[in-house]
């Protein structure tokens, strides 16, 4: 067989598993080489339970001691084992046959394979793989590690492992164009690497590839990770080849707004207005992702940005992801731009049809030169008269998609400057945003006061209401978020409901105000605005605040149930506070008996209000896959390598494909193909 041949043509491999196959961009005996083992067994020593950690994958020979059934409703088997130096550890079997439980008596020696858990007496496997030594069975130990692939569909470890041999065992006869060669000199071939990955030898340092640092491995991260950004920068490189508008940097209209700004730019706001400044002057269409901290004062550098617009007579749209932000940065934008005499048009979803059209008509004869609004600004009917700049506020709450359309409604490509909510960690930066550039926001407007972070068990909700009492009485604003996650908004809303009664009778003499997502769009904006004049004390609300709002007189935050929200949610709403001049305190209640995962997760809001560290610590907690969501960007599901595992190779992977995109396009296009199924450069003019 060589590695060309459809995998059909395996001994064993039926179509029912070719199509599945296909279905994940196998089709070919090389697609399967790429098909890479993600962990390894490791099987070739026996471990002592007191070495070992709980979550740890082991193998043990062990005795036992006692079987027992218990007849409970679960119906479980119960084996017992001890070993030398009073070792002990319990199998829990959740289901058994008559067979397993005749076979397992006092006495056998047994091998178990598995991972180590933490019951209530102590330490515990359930389901291990084992063998009785004692009744002759084949041992376990290994020579070496075993290979643990990815599945998909129907099919079997073994199936997908017995697959992948026997790839391996065509590649012996057969050549395989190494497309990253150049790079390799002191590093294994592409078959040697290969070879390592799926048949780890026995002599090799298995520790190291059990933990992918193995210098087989870390060539084939390096080099997936430069074909993922190959293609990134390859998308890059053709939108540059779009023509923009070049704007001429001009300092009227700036050098007005600094005169009555009331407070001097950082030097990163300064940094990155220089940054865009550089962009919109050129003749391709900028795509620059503005990064900053919650409070790092992302909105000014966006309206400087809008001046250049504006003053080189062009229109500048700003869109936010939800209704309550378009309408704060309306506010906010009218505020800087108004005494300009800049006209700022708004359009969103819920306007009347009178109010729409007439939005409509200053948008599309030049009337207003900037307009605020919602996704609403997508739909067809909108025309602009000169569209040049593109500003999307809080970026994951878009798709790529939306992006473009908008884009679309300019003649030539417009400028496009996306902000996010908070920061992202390096390594996505460098990775799943490669085509993109990059300002960095890192220090906050001076004179903030670092927000308190405190958690308390929900128990404690007296010495809570307590403090609201103390904070209102000083003429300060409180927040209380009720997060639910459950599905329906009708139940949110209920348990929203319920705390707003509850804090109502608690509070006599303040005002407490509930807001939430079934509330109409009209009352919620009113109910926005008596929060901004301090009308409202307490204002209840649902996850509905978590982006934008800035009330700086709000110095206290409650989060019920924090423990069900993500860090870069908690973090975001934490910043809701702080943003004045008063100390302010944020509470994360929770329910008692936290998961380890939780209790990390508010350790580290109580410990730093850094909003880079707290990115770093989220994309470790939870992976790229759930940070980058539904866009489909590449990171999330690569053949080998791992950004948060494999961070350190990312600025490596980056040298060479700096080095690659010198390359001519056949020899980049055979990187990426290798590597990406799914290559998003080929879409780039779609
Ligand atoms: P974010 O980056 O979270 O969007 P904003 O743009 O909403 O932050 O700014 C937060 C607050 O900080 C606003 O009230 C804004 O006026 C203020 N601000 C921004 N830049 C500065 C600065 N350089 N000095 C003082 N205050 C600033
Ligand atoms: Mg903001």
């Amino acid at each position: 067989m060589t590695l060309s041949d459809p995998i059909i043509s395996i001994h064993g491999l039926g179509p029912k598993a070719r199509d599945t196959l296909n279905a994940i961009g196998i089709y070919n005996l090389e697609h399967l080489l790429f098909h890479l083992p993600f962990r390894y067994q490791n099987k070739t020593h026996f471990t002592k339970l007191n070495k070992a950690c709980v979550g740890d994958e082991i193998l043990v020979q062990l005795t036992i001691d006692d079987v027992q059934i218990i007849p409970s409703r679960t119906h479980q088997m119960l084996c017992y084992l001890s070993g030398e130096n009073g070792q002990r550890l319990l199998l829990r079997f959740f289901h058994f046959n008559q067979y397993q439980r005749e076979q397992l008596t006092r006495g056998d020696i047994i091998q178990c394979f598995g991972e180590v858990k933490i019951g209530k007496d102590g330490l515990e496997m359930h389901h291990p793989e084992y063998r009785l030594i004692s009744k002759g069975q084949a041992t376990l130990l290994d020579k070496t590690l075993s290979p643990i692939y990815p599945l998909t569909g129907n099919i079997h470890q073994p199936q997908m492992k017995k697959w992948v041999d026997a790839a391996m065992d065509a590649l012996k006869n057969s050549s395989l164009v190494d497309n990253f060669e150049q790079f390799t000199h002191s590093m294994p071939s592409l078959k040697q690497a290969l070879s390592t990955l799926h048949h780890p030898q026995e002599d090799e340092d298995l520790d190291k590839i059990a933990q992918f640092r193995h210098i087989a491995q870390q060539r084939l991260i390096i080099e997936e990770l430069c074909a993922q950004q190959l293609s990134l920068l390859k998308l890059k490189e053709q939108r540059k080849q779009k023509i923009a508008n070049i704007f001429t940097i001009k300092d009227t209209l700036s050098n007005q707004l600094h005169q009555y700004l009331g407070f001097d730019l950082t030097k990163a706001q300064q940094r990155s207005i220089a940054e865009i400044n550089v962009d919109l002057s050129s003749n391709h269409p900028m795509l620059r992702l503005l990064q900053g901290d919650v409070g790092s004062g992302k909105t000014i550098v966006a309206v400087f940005a809008c001046l250049q617009a504006v003053e080189n007579g062009f229109q500048a749209v700003v869109m936010a992801p939800t209704e309550i932000l378009a309408h704060q940065h309306l506010q906010g934008f009218s505020d800087y731009l108004n005494p300009l005499n800049i006209e700022v048009a708004f359009l969103t979803g819920s306007q009347n049809a009178s109010t729409r059209r007439e939005q409509l008509e200053k948008i599309q004869s030049g009337g207003a030169q900037v307009v605020v609004g919602t996704h609403a600004l997508f739909q067809e009917s909108v025309e602009f008269s000169k569209l040049g700049l593109v500003i999307i506020d809080e970026q994951h709450k878009f798709g790529v998609h939306q992006r473009l359309s908008l884009a679309q409604k300019a003649h030539n490509t417009p400028h496009q400057l996306v902000m996010t909510a908070t920061p992202i960690p390096r390594s996505l930066t460098m990775s799943a945003y490669a085509d993109l550039d990059s300002s960095i926001i890192d220090e906050l407007p001076p004179g903030r006061t670092p927000v308190q972070t405190v958690a308390l068990s929900n128990e404690r909700k007296g010495e809570v209401i307590d403090k609201i009492k103390q904070v209102c009485d000083a003429n300060n604003q409180v927040y209380w978020v009720c997060t639910l996650i459950d599905e329906s908004e009708a139940l949110r809303a209920e348990s929203a409901t319920n705390t707003h009664l509850h804090l109502q009778e608690n509070l006599p003499g303040l005002s407490v105000v509930l807001i939430h997502g079934r509330i109409n769009k009209d009352e919620k904006t009113a109910i926005m605005q008596q929060f901004e004049q301090g009308e409202i004390n307490v204002l209840v609300a649902t996850t509905v605040i978590e982006v934008g709002v800035n009330v700086p007189n709000a110095s206290l935050m409650v989060i019920e149930n924090s423990e069900r929200l993500g860090l870069a949610q908690l973090h975001q709403l934490r910043g809701r506070v702080g943003r004045g001049s008063d100390k302010s305190i944020c509470i994360l209640m929770y329910q008692p008996l936290l998961s380890r995962n939780a209790t990390q997760r508010l350790d580290i809001l109580r410990k730093t209000n850094d909003g880079f560290a707290i990115a770093n610590k989220d994309l470790e907690l939870r992976g790229p896959g759930e940070i980058l969501g539904t866009q489909q960007t590449g990171v999330a599901d690569m053949k080998i390598a791992n950004v948060v595992r494999d961070g350190y190779l990312i600025e490596k992977a980056r040298s060479y494909c700096e080095q690659f995109m010198q390359e001519d396009t056949i020899k980049q296009q055979a990187l990426i193909l290798r590597w990406i199924s799914d290559d998003k450069s080929q879409y780039a003019n779609t």
